[in-house]
């Protein structure tokens, strides 16, 4: 089963309007076909309406977090129709960031892929583990837990609407990756909790490893079997650095 790669840019709060302007416009130059590979910059959503005016044939923007409800009296949140109607393709959910600091949960997240799926928006679910969790061993159910949790009540139809980031907690950000085979393994094991809820469609999702993804570790990872692209926060700052790991990604 072939799968197309998906590179993910995930800004976080980086960036100032006139930078963001100037990556997206080199980035369009030279970013390859989404033929071949799919490239997505996820942006603060301040600029969500510029960048998408400017995303060209190849890059998509997306969003980095969304509520689950289309209104409400909730003061400084973004709806998932509001993101919609900027035109955005993607949104992060569930980030390790937004659990630990804005107490994101298995449920609300699941609320929130239902909602983007009921907008036409592809929702990245992000889920990995803490630094004790895989030192004591328990990564595999852990992963299992956030993955049906986040699927409950999603049909298989609209399963195949998503992408998976496996993002283990101790390695975002602090420049530890996961080896290849560690990431592989634990995605794999992802694909068989997918599988024994979409049976055979489970091959058809793709599932992202992210992590200190970087241009030096990058066509490692993408060589392993079940990898199917990256989310990346620090290196996808860099429009060189980008457009590397786009390009890494091109017939993988
Ligand atoms: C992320 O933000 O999802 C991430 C993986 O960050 P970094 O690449 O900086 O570790």
């Amino acid at each position: 089963m072939s799968r197309k790669k998906l590179i993910a840019g995930n800004w976080k709060m980086y960036k100032v309007k006139d930078d963001a302007l100037e990556f997206i416009y080199r980035v369009n130059l030279d970013v390859p076909s989404k033929d071949a590979v799919d490239t997505v910059i996820c942006a603060p959503a301040i600029y969500l309406r510029d960048l998408v005016k400017r995303e060209g044939e190849n890059l998509r923007i997306g969003a980095q977090n969304m509520h689950y409800l289309e209104e409400g009296a909730y003061t400084g949140e973004i709806s998932p129709n509001m993101i919609k109607t900027v035109g955005v393709t993607y949104v992060i959910l569930g980030h390790s960031e937004r659990r630990a600091y804005y107490n994101e949960t298995d449920e609300t997240v699941n609320l929130k892929v239902k909602a983007a799926i009921a907008h036409q928006l592809i929702p990245i679910v992000c889920v990995g583990e803490s630094l004790e969790i895989r030192e004591a061993g328990t990564t595999d159910a852990v992963v299992r837990e956030q993955v049906i949790k986040a699927y409950k009540d999603v049909s298989k139809e609209d399963a195949l609407k998503t992408v998976v980031a496996y993002e283990p907690i101790w390695a975002i950000g602090t420049g530890k990756t996961a080896t290849p085979t560690q990431a592989n393994d634990t995605i794999k094991a992802i694909r068989g909790v997918l599988r024994e809820l979409y049976n055979d469609a489970a091959d058809e999702i793709r599932i992202l490893y992210g992590g200190s993804v970087n241009v030096k570790n990058v066509e490692a990872l993408l060589s392993e079997s079940d990898i199917d692209g990256a989310l990346v926060g620090g290196a996808s700052l860099d429009p060189e650095a980008f457009l590397f790991l786009a390009n890494a990604a091109v017939d993988k």
